[in-house]
């Protein structure tokens, strides 16, 4: 089977990797330029804040995560787990009460053990074992294998998916669209648009430092981490608030903060800003789009996700398998036609 894949983000790069494993001629496209991938946060989750059929989801794809990062050298990925009080106390504890396969209340003293580099730990926090991050662009790189380079359109006229490329046009058995925030400019010549939206988000990131944190730290308003290079990563909110037009001053005061957290003064390298492709209802769009040989992979929390909605998707190109957990999550209830 003849597969486009257009997108080499995360969730591109993960259907590719799993419709070439499961033994399909893969071409990838992507057009460079603005991604939503190397501008992530990169916390691999389940943690507060999801309804029990999402979280089911979430929580398969952080358990698919070790068997594709052992399969695929460069991701990466750390099972680091994560230390959590970003919640008021009663709150806490509640979510505590009902994620004990996830994870469990720590005292001060304990919070301090998982993370000496913390001047001021927080008297009752979350730790959550197995939750983990990763180096995402080096991941969806190493996922991608080979890209074509360059902006694609779609046409279905002939009666099969054609992908359209300088001036050419190829014949492919299915497409699968995995284009992040450029999705609806793909689609709008097939007639049909998806519901979605693309908030920014912006993230600071300092020089190397030595070791400071051993896992993912999601203190209220500030979450941080530090990657491979030694880099410390900070966001707001969930890996990222929008900047608007203060994003370097944003990005300063998150850095002021991170320091008095670390008691250590930080030194900004950069600042990122990103969009989240979002599906309007915050949920996974994945599967076949109503125009035989076509798919969508479009989804919030793509780090997290992409193992599982690469392997499902895969499952359904080539198989025509559909997931039971990602079952609920079919395009259809947010695509309209134009
Ligand atoms: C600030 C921030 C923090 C985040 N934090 C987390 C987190 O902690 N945990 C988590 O799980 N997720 C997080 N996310 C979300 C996650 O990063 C995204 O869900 C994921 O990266 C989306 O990947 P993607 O492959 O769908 O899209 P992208 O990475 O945007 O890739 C889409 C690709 O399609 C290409 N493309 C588009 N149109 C065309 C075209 N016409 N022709 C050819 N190529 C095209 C683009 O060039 C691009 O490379 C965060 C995102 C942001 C911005």
């Amino acid at each position: 089977m003849r597969v486009a894949v257009i997108g080499a983000g995360i969730l591109g790069a993960s259907v590719a990797w799993h419709l070439r494993r499961g033994g399909a001629s893969v071409t990838v496209f992507d057009a460079g330029g603005t991604q939503a991938t190397p501008g992530s946060f990169a916390w691999i989750n389940a943690s507060w804040g999801n309804d029990p059929i999402y979280r089911a989801l979430r929580l398969a794809s952080m358990e698919l995560w070790p068997t594709l990062a052992a399969a695929v050298p460069g991701t990466g990925y750390r099972r680091c787990g994560g230390l959590m009080w970003d919640l008021p106390e009663a709150d806490l504890r509640a979510f505590a009460a009902e994620a004990e396969d996830y994870g469990r209340l720590v005292t001060g003293a304990e919070a301090s053990t998982l993370e000496p580099g913390l001047v001021a730990p927080p008297e009752l926090a979350f730790h959550a074992p197995g939750e983990a991050q990763l180096e995402p662009q080096p991941a969806a790189k190493a996922m991608a294998g080979p890209v074509t380079e360059g902006r694609v359109a779609l046409d279905e006229t002939r009666g099969r998916p054609e992908v359209l490329i300088d001036g050419g046009r190829e014949a492919f058995d299915a497409v699968v669209l995995a284009a992040g925030e450029g999705v609806n400019a793909l689609l709008a010549p097939l007639g049909l648009q998806v519901e979605m939206s693309a908030p920014p988000g912006l993230l600071a990131w300092s020089q190397p430092v030595a070791p400071l944190l051993n896992g993912l730290v999601m203190a209220p308003e500030l979450h941080l981490r530090q990657t491979a290079e030694g880099r410390i990563v900070v966001g707001e909110d969930f890996g990222g608030c929008d900047p608007g037009a203060e994003a370097e001053a944003s990005a300063q005061l998150l850095f002021r903060q991170a320091s008095t957290l670390l008691g250590r003064e930080l030194t900004l390298e950069r600042y990122t800003v990103a969009k989240r492709p979002t599906p309007g209802d915050g949920r996974p769009a994945v599967g076949a789009l109503p125009l035989p040989g076509f798919y969508l992979a479009l989804s919030h929390s793509g780090v997290t996700l992409a193992p599982a909605i690469g392997a499902m998707l895969a499952d359904e190109v080539l198989n025509g398998w559909r997931d039971l957990l990602i079952a609920p999550y079919a395009p259809e209830r947010l695509i309209y036609s134009v």
